[in-house]
């Protein structure tokens, strides 16, 4: 335990000369609650009795845990430190995980996936993820948000803070819920799936400013990056296609243009007249793309004529 001690210590000065680029001028402070490293010797998990044997001050000590389902099966490649931190009353542990990636399945056929923000997300396949739960809770605390603003106590402020993490926690979840489900429809039928690269897509959107206080309430990167790795688990390939005219394109004829998308919701195509709701046309267009670049290797996008 000293050895560990010493080490956070240390550690600690490294990582300020580092940023200070070698000038320690203050002395470092360390919280009695702050995060304490472990390694393996100190900490074994027992994944039966669900109890895990942690070496204190006062000995070795036998405490009961909790896990989740995936947890449970990452637990099982455990590697090298666990964090140990005291958050909202409780223990928790970081516990670092080496999961061995399964291997990468050979697809012919792709699932296109389009985040949008009516749909959180939608499917070539024809299904979608509404985003109803999420807007609620989200308005519901932009509500209460705008009051405690006003009044800008410090309880004010602490129940701000509060309101933002249960929220944060709440859209953590539904995104973690709905990547599992694409993952695993990719991987029961033996497809990848295909994603816009929307590196910049706070910017570049057009939304209604109603429309824009429910955008920035959601985290898409979030579920981008949820998708990617929970693929990248299953051996699910992941095609990143240009966004370019994905939602002005006509998937029945081809046609680009603007006017095409007439609301965020409706699709109808100027030329042939074919509609569709806006976000499973885009759907299909990157499924279309995904499909492209899984055939020859090549990120390819549509161009307009
Ligand atoms: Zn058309």
């Amino acid at each position: 335990m000293a050895i560990r001690c010493i080490g956070k210590v240390v550690d600690s000065y490294k990582v300020r000369a580092k940023q200070s680029k070698g000038n320690i001028d203050t002395a470092r402070r360390f919280r009695l609650k702050g995060a304490v490293p472990f390694d393996c010797r100190m900490l074994t998990f027992d994944m039966e009795k669900q109890r895990l044997s942690i070496l204190t001050l006062e000995g070795r000590e036998e405490i009961s845990f909790k896990v989740g389902e995936s947890g449970r099966v990452a637990l099982q490649h455990q590697k090298g430190e666990c964090d140990l931190f005291f958050s909202r009353g409780a223990f928790f542990l970081n516990v670092c995980c080496q999961v061995p990636v399964e291997e990468k399945i050979k697809c012919e056929d792709v699932i296109g996936v389009d985040l949008g923000i009516c749909q959180l997300a939608t499917t070539s396949d024809g299904r979608s993820f509404d985003g109803k739960e999420i807007q609620t809770v989200h308005q519901r605390n932009q509500a209460a948000r705008d009051g405690l603003q006003k009044k800008g106590t410090r309880a004010a402020k602490r129940k701000l803070k509060k309101r933002s993490g249960r929220e944060k926690r709440f859209k953590k979840n539904e995104n973690h819920r709905i990547s599992k489900i694409i993952v695993e429809q990719a991987k029961r039928t033996g497809r990848g799936i295909a994603l816009e690269d929307l590196s910049g897509i706070r910017n570049r959107q057009r939304v209604s400013k109603k429309l824009r206080s429910r955008f920035s309430g959601w985290s898409f990167n979030q579920l981008r990056a949820f998708i990617s790795y929970k693929a990248e688990i299953a051996g699910v390939p992941v095609f990143l296609v240009p966004p370019a005219y994905t939602s002005q394109r006509c998937n029945e004829c081809d046609h680009i243009e603007r006017r095409n998308r007439k609301t965020q919701n409706e699709f109808q195509c100027m030329k042939c007249g074919h509609t569709d709701h806006a976000d499973f046309n885009a759907a299909k267009n990157i499924k279309l793309l995904g499909c492209r670049q899984s055939a020859s290797g090549r990120v390819v996008g549509f161009i307009r004529q």
